[in-house]
């Protein structure tokens, strides 16, 4: 089935009862403009769609409606007739790209910066100044892949800080002229000092605790590429199969039978989407936290774990919950699994006041119960919530609780 017939099965099977609303994270911080919430997307969708069909055009302005969306999935999981707004918003960004109208500048710089440079922000090069001074097995079959995703969380909260002091045109007149000078991009990308510090501290954490466990790998260092991941969330098909194929074959090429992922969008993304849209895609692909066989110490501390939207939504990934489990007491907040709210973090490129107010949100309810320390397992969460001083990644935590 071609995508807009796929697409219009999906909308028209929407009921219009409205309880996608009531859980909508974007919906009450756009005002409760019913175009910015799960509802209103898939019915802005469905008249676009019925639009396109019969005149070859799409006249509304869709695209802030449809870009706003976090695809957290909260949405499809409280649908009575089984549709995915998050995933209408993720396709219909397919249908907006391709019919090249409402198309987002920032999100095409960021495109343009993946395919020319092989990192959203043009500055792969940057990403491997963590791994200096560690020694990789360079004839294993198994390698470390970042993706470059901790590190850029650092860049990412600086840039999203710039634009959240502009208004959304300036913001997309300044991405106009950076989308063809990705080089340039690259320039103004000013890591933020801390964040960077902790980002990369974080990295050597999770590559002690997996040579810890007697796991041998390599690593790429400054040839390591993005995964690609923002390619498909921007709904940009096309170009995610073509990166898919560039990553098989280079991960071929080097000799790459095993791959170690450290976060939720790289993960979801090589196991699940490529091996789906690009032939040959057959690598065995593991989160570190599968891999890692340590004793640990039971504690009485009480952890909040706020869940990645990619491990509880998309997928059924609950190795982290098992992990804070052993540690100290396991406290989830009221919106966890199925009904999770997220961080906001996917809007902070494109909405970074959408992003901020939802992430604040968030924060609040952590806090709310009370708990020692809040854990998260996504460097997009941890560089979102990363309000106080007690917000951890897992892997920070686990090496902690290490039995001596
Ligand atoms: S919950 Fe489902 S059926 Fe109800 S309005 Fe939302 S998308 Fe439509
Ligand atoms: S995926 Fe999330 S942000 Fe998007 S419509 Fe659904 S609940 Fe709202």
């Amino acid at each position: 089935m071609n995508l807009l017939n796929e697409l219009m099965q999906e909308t028209e099977k929407c009921i219009n009862c409205g309880f996608c609303e009531s859980v909508c994270p974007t919906l009450p911080f756009m005002g409760y403009r019913a175009t910015y919430g799960a509802r209103g997307r898939v019915f802005i969708s469905r008249e676009s769609l019925r639009e396109l069909n019969s005149t070859g055009v799409i006249s509304l302005n869709i695209g802030d409606s449809i870009f706003s969306c976090l695809e957290c999935y909260a949405c499809y999981y409280v649908c009575p007739a089984g549709v995915n707004p998050g995933k209408v918003s993720q396709m219909m960004r397919t249908i907006i790209n391709r019919e090249n109208k409402n198309r987002k500048n920032v999100a095409d710089m960021i495109v343009r910066a993946i395919i020319r440079r092989k990192n959203p922000l043009g500055i792969r090069e940057r990403m491997s100044s963590w791994a200096a001074d560690i020694d990789f097995d360079r004839k294993s079959d198994t390698l470390l892949y970042t993706g470059g995703m901790y590190q850029l969380m650092a860049y990412s909260s600086f840039l999203s800080r710039i634009e959240g002091k502009l208004d959304v045109k300036t913001v997309e007149r300044l991405a106009s002229i950076l989308k063809d000078k990705p080089e340039l991009l690259g320039l103004i990308a000013i890591p933020e000092r801390r964040m960077k510090e902790r980002m990369e501290k974080i990295l050597r954490d999770i590559v002690f605790l997996l040579k810890r466990s007697g796991i041998d790998f390599n690593y790429l260092d400054k040839e390591e590429p993005y995964s690609g991941a923002f390619l498909y969330e921007l709904g940009y098909m096309d170009e995610f199969i073509n990166y898919g194929k560039y990553l098989r074959d280079l991960f071929l090429s080097r000799g790459i039978k095993r791959i170690i992922t450290l976060d939720p969008h790289t993960h979801e993304a090589l196991k699940i989407l490529y091996p789906k849209y690009v032939e040959n895609f057959n690598f065995q692909v593991y989160h570190y936290l599968e891999l890692i066989n340590l004793q640990l110490r039971k504690g009485n501390e009480r952890f909040v774990y706020h869940q990645p939207c990619h491990f509880t939504m998309h997928e059924d990934f609950d190795v982290p919950l098992g992990f804070i489990t052993k540690m100290g007491v396991t406290i989830l907040p009221d919106r966890n699994g199925k009904s999770n709210f997220c961080c906001g973090g996917p809007a902070e490129l494109l909405y970074p006041k959408l992003a901020n107010s939802i992430s604040n949100e968030r924060f609040k309810q952590l806090k709310e119960k009370g708990g020692d320390r809040i854990i998260t397992a996504c460097p997009i969460c941890f560089a979102n919530l990363s309000k106080d001083s007690t917000v951890f990644d897992i892997s920070e935590v686990i090496r902690e609780y290490l039995n001596k």
